[in-house]
């Protein structure tokens, strides 16, 4: 199914960040005097496109990374989902393609196609009064319409690595012209085992480019495709290694189960929790479509999203959520991680991931852009091990939690590092949360209709030429 959406719509505008965020970053102590769009070198025009959007002062990884970008250095960053990387990345590109030349300039690479979209979503907003185009280029849609809307032309492509290869590979997509390359979620494409293509794709591009990679986690193969491919980078990780990789406004929990009471456990906490929004994980396809039935039959509005859907029945669950038409989505990794909703107030990991890195990148879904989130992994007594490796992977315990009234299984110890304090808390059951911070953060969503297809930039002014010194 092919999907060509104007992402300049005003309705999708005035979606986009009205409330003013409260600006996140890695501890307390550095959400202090935060700069303005206009020190970071940009142009009238992007300052004028982002008084539109509403976003009101730049985000930490903003901050950081634009000048740098601006100034064609190569960056690497960490940036946890929901500080505002996309825009980090995308206005840098917009002030350096020149409009005038219709061959992708800029290419940015990211493991879904939801990412994808939601890229795509924000680049509509941050170009508006521009010229410049994004072509979103995702498997499970019409090649032949990707093609069509390449040969119409554009400034930035967006893609997933395989479809880039497969139009690589038909001669259909110009690469040679190309000057900038993003590696957004860039541990989420070796995962997916697509090391091989994002090489290849790095080969294609000519020299010399400006690389920008993104990564919550640095694993040994990224850590050397990134010595490979990046030239002398800018470190804009707001994150140093071995500290947490998760929002800090996020409260994360466990909740020891039996593996024959999750569900149980699912829906007593849903009841005791009332999320205004919630995603819930689980690993399997088939698991994701039991607990989205089980939570109908409870009365709980409550929708599926998983690799077998496809995509216009992926945007319309999505669309549904966004609205607040439903209150749960349950999902799988593949497609879950892209979703990027305002106001998610949940996640609940019913089942633990089995990468602990993966952790982070769902938990992410919620405390976006500073609003608050709470995190519940249930957790079966086989999964101590692989609970310790997540608390190890973000350098944070996680919270004992349980439900009144049902049995919870100790957490097994043997497996843990001594961690102090909280072992022996831990296995008493229940700590309690630290207080709420701050506001409830129930905010707008995150932008307009989802769709791959052509990304357009709103046509009220002449073209410019490219904003690069
Ligand atoms: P990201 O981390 O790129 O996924 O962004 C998370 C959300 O924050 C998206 O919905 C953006 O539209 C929004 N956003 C990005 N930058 C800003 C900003 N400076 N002020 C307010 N909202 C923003």
């Amino acid at each position: 199914m092919v999907r060509c959406t104007d992402y300049c719509d005003p309705k999708a505008l005035r979606v986009g960040g009205i409330k003013e965020p409260r600006l996140q970053t890695t501890t307390e102590e550095e959400t202090v005097a935060v700069a303005r769009f206009d020190e970071l070198g940009l142009s009238e025009i992007t300052l004028k496109a982002l008084e539109k959007t509403g976003y009101l002062k730049p985000s930490p990884v903003q901050e950081r990374l634009i000048p740098s970008a601006i100034e064609g250095r190569d960056c690497l960053g960490n940036a946890p989902t929901g500080t505002g990387k996309t825009a980090a990345f995308l206005l840098p590109i917009l002030e350096m393609v020149d409009e005038k030349e219709r061959l992708p300039q800029a290419l940015i690479l990211a493991p879904t196609r939801e990412l994808v979209d939601q890229i795509g979503r924000e680049f509509g907003k941050l170009s508006h009064g521009r010229w410049a185009r994004a072509v979103g280029v995702v498997g499970g849609e019409s090649i032949y319409n990707q093609q069509r809307l390449l040969a119409q032309g554009c400034q930035v492509v967006i893609a997933t690595p395989g479809r880039l290869m497969d139009l690589m590979a038909r001669r259909t997509i110009r690469l040679d012209k190309v000057k900038i390359v993003v590696l957004d979620e860039a541990d989420q494409m070796l995962d997916v085992g697509f090391q091989p293509a994002v090489e290849a794709i790095l080969e294609a591009v000519p020299e010399p480019r400006q690389t920008l990679l993104f990564s919550a986690t640095m694993p040994p193969e990224l850590r050397k495709l990134s010595e490979r491919y990046l030239r002398n980078p800018v470190d804009v990780r707001l994150i140093k290694d071995n500290e947490d990789a998760t929002i800090p406004a996020i409260r994360q929990a466990y909740l020891m189960v039996e593996p024959d009471r999750k569900f149980e456990v699912l829906i007593r906490l849903l009841e005791r929790e009332q999320p205004e929004r919630a995603i819930i994980f689980c690993r399997t396809k088939h698991g994701a479509d039991r607990v989205g039935t089980l939570l109908r039959t409870n009365g709980l509005k409550a929708d599926t999203m998983h690799g077998n859907l496809s995509q216009a029945q992926r945007n319309r669950v999505l669309q549904a959520f966004r609205l607040g038409r439903l209150k749960a989505l349950v999902a799988t990794d593949v497609v879950g991680r892209g979703i990027d909703v305002r106001g998610v107030t949940h996640v609940i990991n019913f089942d633990l991931p089995e990468d602990p890195s993966q952790y982070v990148h769902r938990i992410g879904r919620t405390g976006r852009m500073g609003d608050d989130g709470t995190a519940f992994s249930l957790v079966i007594p086989e999964q101590g091990k692989l609970l310790d490796q997540i608390e190890k992977t973000i350098s944070r315990d996680l919270e004992g939690d349980q439900i009144e009234g049902i049995f919870s299984p100790p957490r097994p110890v043997h497996h843990r590092p001594q961690r102090g304090v909280f072992m022996g808390r831990r296995q008493n059951g229940r700590k309690p949360f630290p207080p709420r911070r701050g506001n409830s953060g129930s905010g707008g969503q995150g932008g307009g209709q989802g769709g791959g297809g052509g990304f357009r930039g709103r046509r009220d002014r002449a073209p410019q030429g490219a904003g690069r010194p």
